[in-house]
């Protein structure tokens, strides 16, 4: 059975890895696909990847669409939620925000603007994304295990990872009453455009360090989204999900 016939679901940062892996998975268990991105080009490449309900491709394409979106920008999650609402005539009951940018650079170094946009993007677009949320439903937001243990050069953005996750705890005390449920779900190391920046070197450290031996994909994130989202983790909300190949145990 589909597990997510009748949602809709907002997901941002669609356009590329994590959130387009997210977009076929949600697709593909029947929701609705509402892609957001910056880059509006990327957004609408993600919903012509999305196809007919509960088959290889998810729902019917008619089903989904594509919105351009900086969700750091101010009152940016409020036009998203509008467009949305107008788009298919219901809010979502499922959002998942996956925007997220690194600019990384040793503390000493690090100029205001690097903290201030990794900030504004990764904790702020999560915050936004919240006010999207509909009446009923189920929140996530894409942290990184690096919110939890710190990485070398990413203080802005290892911060705003950690971040997500009090924000994650509070809006699941505040809302858990309302029926919404909101989890984190903490990233290691998955192969992407963002983890294709880091040095070969540094990954193959990272390589060894990881229990199971290999880098995640966009799809073993997928996955747990697809399960937060449904309700079969109907119980579950404030946690914080990794999904790590067993890194930093
Ligand atoms: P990615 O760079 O492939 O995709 C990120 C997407 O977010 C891009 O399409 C980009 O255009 C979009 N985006 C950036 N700024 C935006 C904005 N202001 N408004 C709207 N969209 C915006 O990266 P990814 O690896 O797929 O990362 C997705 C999420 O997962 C991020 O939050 C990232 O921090 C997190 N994460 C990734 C890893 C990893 O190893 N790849 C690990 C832990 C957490």
């Amino acid at each position: 059975p589909l597990r997510l016939g009748s949602a809709l679901a907002l997901v941002t940062g669609a356009g590329s890895g994590i959130g387009r892996a997210v977009s076929v998975r949600l697709a593909r268990e029947g929701a609705a696909v509402a892609a957001c991105d910056l880059d509006g080009a990327a957004a609408r490449e993600t919903v012509r990847l999305l196809g007919g309900p509960g088959s290889e491709k998810g729902a019917p394409r008619g089903a989904h669409a594509a919105f351009q979106a900086d969700v750091s920008e101010a009152g940016a999650a409020r036009r998203l939620l509008e467009q949305v609402q107008a788009c298919f005539s219901r809010p979502p009951s499922v959002v998942v925000s996956c925007a997220g940018i690194t600019r990384d650079e040793f503390l000493l170094h690090m100029s205001e603007d690097d903290w201030d946009k990794v900030i504004a993007v990764n904790l702020k677009a999560a915050a936004q994304a919240l006010v999207s949320s509909g009446c009923h439903g189920s929140i996530i937001n894409i942290s990184s295990i690096v919110g939890k243990v710190g990485n070398l050069g990413q203080t802005n953005y290892s911060a705003s990872k950690a971040g997500v996750i009090g924000l994650t705890h509070t809006v699941a005390r505040e809302l858990g009453r309302h029926g919404i449920r909101c989890n984190s779900v903490l990233p290691g190391f998955i192969a992407t455009p963002m983890t294709q920046k880091v040095p070969q070197k540094v990954l193959d450290k990272v390589t060894g360090m990881i229990p199971m031996g290999h880098l995640g994909t966009p799809e073993d994130v997928a996955d747990v989204v697809a399960f937060l989202a449904s309700g079969d983790s109907g119980y579950i909300t404030g946690a914080s999900v990794e999904v790590t190949g067993g890194l930093f145990m």
